[in-house]
């Protein structure tokens, strides 16, 4: 067998090569794609998968960097480094964000790929796993200058991309007039108008209805199906929302709509507590009108460490990466944390939680909701058809809960976490295409 670095290699002893060497890693400082793939090799280990198999899984299969230029309001020209990579496209063509931002770097982008991969996987979408970005400070930037930036990226990597080969979205500081200007940019590209290239646009050029709700709508509804699986009661539940924007909002709506209790709600500003429950639809409509939490003064205000550990049911982190850490993991005080944010608890939480019988709904499941509803999306550009909110709500509800019930039983019958049943569901899917696929035939 010839190993992808065209070395010889003898079934299993194959020689997995440290991550910082496979051209994907940033020298120096904590690696997301050296986490990324401690997971995988846990995850193929416990599958007792063939090495070739998990070295193949472990790499990108694609990493494309491009350097564009860019003029600014002023007519000076700057240049722009920007990345789109493919993890994997054996189940379907490739799916992930875009994100503008400083940091935005091959190891970041290259683990957040591969997370789209299992996030995919675990619900069951016929899609690999991708991710892109542009290393800038959209802040710093006009929307004219933000526009023609969207529209050079689109046409610098314009064939990698495609509505057969990789469909972006939105992720980071990008939204749903960054996916216009891509659709719009691609379409005058290939000749076409070509909406399935991109998901996450706004309706009026092929958006789905629900796909604003879509992220916290799906963490709600594993929240719901966590409690039923635990002949618990969601009007019985008292629930924790750190972050109050698109997932948190949502969520946290959902589930007061079904009858939990919210007792603590935060963004960016602090939080704010009321154990008997919060009005909120009336925060909502605060949010609505003044974008953040702050000022709002009918609960005691507190701040996001304490409201991380206070006590109730249902935590759901929706704000942003390594919220729970090796620091406040033993304050916790909840039942269950469903993670609606990528990333909220650091690997070593998550072994605490699991010491403590904390359960944790996995990101790449609880947050898949968003995917599923750009699945959506592709499906009615592709068939030119529209669907209703009702028929999106109910195909959501439909995968979302099969997925949910899939790792429910799979944790259930081998006594693992439920992370660790999410990983093997998706790895397991991913594997099984290589082997049918016959890749090194
Ligand atoms: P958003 O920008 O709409 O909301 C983020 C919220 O977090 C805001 O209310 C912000 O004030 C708050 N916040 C920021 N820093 C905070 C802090 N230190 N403490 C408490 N709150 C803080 O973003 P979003 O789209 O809701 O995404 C939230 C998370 O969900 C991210 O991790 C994102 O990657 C993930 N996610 C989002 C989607 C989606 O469809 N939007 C899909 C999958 C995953």
């Amino acid at each position: 067998m010839v190993t992808s670095d065209g070395t010889a290699s003898m079934r299993g002893k194959t020689v997995v090569k440290p991550v910082k060497d496979m051209g994907a890693v940033e020298p120096g400082g904590e690696s997301m794609t050296r986490n990324a793939v401690t997971q995988l090799k846990q995850a193929c280990d416990y599958l007792a998968i063939d090495e070739d198999i998990f070295n193949f899984l472990s790499r990108p299969v694609r990493i494309v960097t491009v350097n564009f230029p860019v003029m600014m309001d002023d007519r000076s020209i700057r240049m722009f480094e920007g990345h789109r990579i493919i993890h994997n496209n054996l189940r379907g063509p490739a799916k992930g964000g875009i994100r503008f931002a400083p940091n935005v770097n091959i190891d970041e982008v290259t683990a957040l790929s591969m997370w789209m991969t299992w996030k995919c996987a675990v619900v069951n979408l016929p899609y690999g796993g991708a991710k892109g970005g542009v290393a800038c400070d959209p802040t710093k930037l006009s929307a004219k200058e933000l526009e023609r930036l969207t529209r050079a990226f689109t046409i610098a990597i314009a064939d990698v991309i495609g509505p057969q080969k990789d469909i972006p979205a939105p992720d980071m500081n990008t939204n749903p007039q960054t996916m216009a200007y891509m659709f719009d940019t691609y379409s005058k590209l290939v000749g076409h108008t070509s909406p399935a290239v991109v998901t996450g646009k706004p309706i009026e050029v092929g958006g789905s209805m629900g796909r604003t709700q879509a992220t916290g709508r799906g963490v709600a509804i594993t929240a719901r199906e966590y409690v039923q699986y635990h002949k618990m009661d969601i009007r019985k539940m008292r629930v924790v929302v750190q972050g109050f924007g698109n997932v948190g909002s949502w969520a946290a709506k959902t589930l007061h709509d079904w009858g939990a209790t919210i007792i603590a709600v935060s963004d960016v500003t602090g939080g704010y507590y009321d154990p008997k429950g919060l009005d909120i639809d009336e925060i909502f409509d605060y949010v609505q009108k003044h974008k953040l939490l702050e000022g709002y003064g009918k609960a005691r205000k507190i701040s996001n460490n304490e409201l991380l550990t206070l006590d109730c049911d249902l935590l759901l982190p929706c704000a942003l990466e390594n919220q729970i850490t090796a620091q406040n993991a033993h304050d916790l005080r909840c039942r269950c944390v469903v993670e609606g944010a990528n990333g909220p608890t650091t690997p070593e939480a998550d072994r605490i939680l699991e010491e403590r019988k904390i359960d944790v709904i996995p990101d790449i499941l609880a947050n898949a909701g968003g995917v599923t509803c750009s699945y959506f999306e592709w499906v009615q550009n592709i068939q030119n058809v529209h669907w209703s909110l009702e028929k999106v709500e109910k195909e959501l509800e439909t995968i979302m809960v099969s997925a949910s019930a899939e790792v429910h039983k799979l944790k259930t019958e081998r006594n693992i976490s439920y992370r660790m049943a999410a990983y093997l569901i998706a790895v397991q899917r991913v594997a099984r295409a290589v082997e049918l696929r016959g890749f090194w035939s």
